[in-house]
């Protein structure tokens, strides 16, 4: 830890939570059973959905949106008490004292906490926006921006790195420089 990053060009780094710094423990098949069967008890089709539209169709109730929620919080939760960390995790650990570094996930807020928590790594995170944090989440921009204002830098000043077309997604919505997490450690 304490180790300088030479010569950086980004003056905070903001990283994904899954697969990037750790990876959640969660089976997802069963999470998309579960939520299919909450959908199912709304009266609501979820045939040929995945997880993340299946989300989207909650929303337009809110008693099914915070069943859906719930239940999907509830495994990322469990996920993240057993999740394994990532080389990636050992990248955060060597940034130097004074470099702010946020998370910006996917997964529930406090989820993301627990499994930074896991691995000793919420000493060194100062901001961590997730999904339910915000009324949007990631490919939207807003989550990145948050998490940017609370680190107190631009969005061309940092660096956002993870795993996914998501994420590269969102970094050029917010207009943050991005870096797969294969090519950043
Ligand atoms: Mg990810």
């Amino acid at each position: 830890m304490g180790r300088p990053d030479a010569g950086r060009s980004y003056e905070a780094v903001v990283y994904d939570l899954d697969g990037t710094l750790v990876h959640l423990d969660v089976d997802w098949d069963r999470v998309r059973r579960e939520v299919g069967e909450t959908l199912a008890e709304h009266g609501v089709d979820s045939e040929g959905m995945d997880l993340w539209e299946m989300l989207k169709r909650s929303r337009d109730d809110c008693v099914l949106a915070e069943d859906v929620e719930t239940t999907i919080a509830k495994h990322e939760r469990e996920g993240a008490r057993r999740c394994d960390r990532e080389d990636c995790a050992s990248r955060l650990l060597a940034h130097p004292d004074d470099l702010p570094v946020g998370v910006c996930s996917l997964n529930c807020e406090a989820a993301a906490r627990l499994a930074l928590e896991c691995h000793g790594l919420d000493e060194c995170v100062t901001e961590v926006v997730g999904r339910d944090t915000l009324a949007t989440e990631k490919p939207d921009p807003e989550p990145l921006l948050q998490t940017l204002d609370g680190l107190g830098v631009s969005a061309d000043e940092a660096v956002f790195v993870g795993d996914s077309g998501r994420d590269a997604v969102t970094a050029e919505r917010a207009g943050v420089p991005f870096r797969y997490v294969e090519e950043w450690i």
